[in-house]
């Protein structure tokens, strides 16, 4: 039995949403109750304390669109690398970096991303992977890792033709191999997804292989109109629009996830409505990759479940929250715009788009909800209560106020330490990994 108290309880759940003076009860991997810390204290006397220290205790977040392998890339200059729009921004940065990755260099990603994440108060990301390199086996080693750190991970690796069929072909098996393995995994803290890398890298041929070699009960995981360019493509070699061709190859669905959708047109939102396909958000990326500003606002007000990522931008949810708060009120000249769309993203719809992967009901603290529990090290100097921690969220904290994260019952960092891996050994096989990948793509 574990209690963490002593500090301002927000639990994301509407019956009791907050308890000023609060504290969590866990046995295992879920939430067993919730009350006063004298309550909780008294209650279970034997439970080890994890106290507060007057902070705020609330829901472990949720990433909803990560890439591992983007880790390296920190710091990196390549030779010759001048990018003139997104599609250069692909190819002469990511897919250089992912063609070069090594199991070796991909496990390390995988282990700072995901440190990088605990320190953040991230417990559960969705990974869209590509080391087209190293393609047999990278999702299993990215596994080994979460499984390592106690960090719950959907994964998929991004099937693409873009370095030729028999790759397009090993991408898919890899998929195939790793949901079947994921789905076999009783722990509700692996899930796989077949991923695909855009639909202007996939011919119809890689799409039918894909949807065939798809076990059932699982979606695609896919970058949709992220460049004009991607639209310009769909409309010249299939003569429609994206969504149109997604919806024609069958890829559209429930367990299906959109990232950015940016250049989608009101008939394409219809379609993702209709046929309850998720939606993710990455306002960071967009802005830096210069390739526009979604209508996330408008996918949100249709009632699409529209979630928040970072694209491997960042792993601090905070500061996607910040973000996609002022991205909105720019680009719509409205300073009414995302006060309440990108909390819900945050909190709520993440939490849904979880749970249609993983069992235990994730972002809320009730009884019976997974056990991921996160404290923050925060002081308000205003008055804090159930009605205003989304604003104290957005203008006050950031991930490293994260002092104290709890994954699936265990305590992967406690008062900023990370319990699950030696940090500074990590980051130095991290350094000493990047610097070999870097000599391999600058020679
Ligand atoms: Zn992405």
């Amino acid at each position: 039995m574990l209690v963490v108290g002593n500090g301002r309880l927000f639990t994301r759940d509407a019956n009791l949403p907050y308890i000023e003076d609060g504290a969590v009860a866990i046995d295992g991997t879920k939430i067993a109750a919730l009350g006063t810390t004298e309550e909780i204290k008294s209650k279970y006397k034997d439970a080890e304390f994890i106290d507060a220290k007057g902070g705020v205790i609330m829901p472990a977040f949720i990433n909803t669109h990560e890439h591992i392998y983007s880790a390296m890339a920190r710091g990196l200059s390549i030779k010759g690398y001048h990018p003139k729009g997104f599609l250069d921004v692909l190819d002469g940065q990511w897919w250089t970096i992912d063609r070069k990755l090594t199991a070796e260099q991909i496990k390390y990603s995988a282990m700072d991303t995901m440190i990088s994440c605990i320190r953040n108060g991230v417990t559960t990301i969705f990974d869209h992977h590509a080391s087209f390199g190293q393609i047999k086996g990278s999702l299993f080693t990215i596994a080994a890792a979460a499984k390592e750190l106690g960090v719950r991970a959907c994964l998929c690796y991004e099937i693409s033709d873009r370095d030729g069929m028999e790759k397009a072909r090993e991408a898919v098996a890899e998929n195939a191999e790793f949901i079947r393995y994921a789905i076999k995994d009783d722990t509700d803290m692996l899930a796989g997804m077949m991923g695909m890398h855009t639909q202007f890298t996939l011919s119809d041929e890689t799409m039918e292989l894909a949807a065939a070699s798809k076990p059932d009960g699982v979606g695609y995981h896919i970058h949709v109109a992220e460049g004009i360019e991607d639209l310009y493509d769909c409309l010249k070699k299939y003569g429609k629009r994206i969504v149109d061709r997604l919806y024609d190859m069958d890829i559209l669905g429930e367990n299906t996830l959109l990232g950015h959708c940016i250049y989608i047109n009101p008939h394409e939102m219809e379609l993702i409505k209709s046929t309850d396909t998720m939606v993710v958000h990455n306002p960071e990326s967009n802005m830096g990759n210069a390739c526009g500003c979604p209508p996330t606002m408008e996918l949100v007000r249709r009632g699409i479940l529209t979630g928040l990522g970072t694209d491997g931008y960042t792993h601090d949810m905070t500061e996607s929250y910040k973000v996609a708060n002022v991205l909105h009120k720019h680009h719509l000249c409205d300073t009414n715009a995302a006060w309440g769309e990108v909390p819900k993203m945050l909190f709520e719809n993440n939490a849904a788009i979880a749970n249609r992967y993983f069992k235990a009901p994730l972002g809320v603290l009730k009884e019976g909800a997974a056990a991921d529990v996160i404290v923050a090290d925060y002081n308000p100097p205003t008055p804090m209560d159930g009605s205003n921690l989304n604003g104290h969220i957005l203008f006050g904290m950031t991930g490293r106020d994260v002092v104290t994260t709890i994954g699936n019952g265990s305590v992967l960092m406690k008062d900023r330490d990370v319990k699950v891996a030696d940090v500074d050994e990590v980051m130095a096989k991290c350094r000493e990994e990047s610097a070999k990948l870097w000599k391999s793509i600058n020679g």
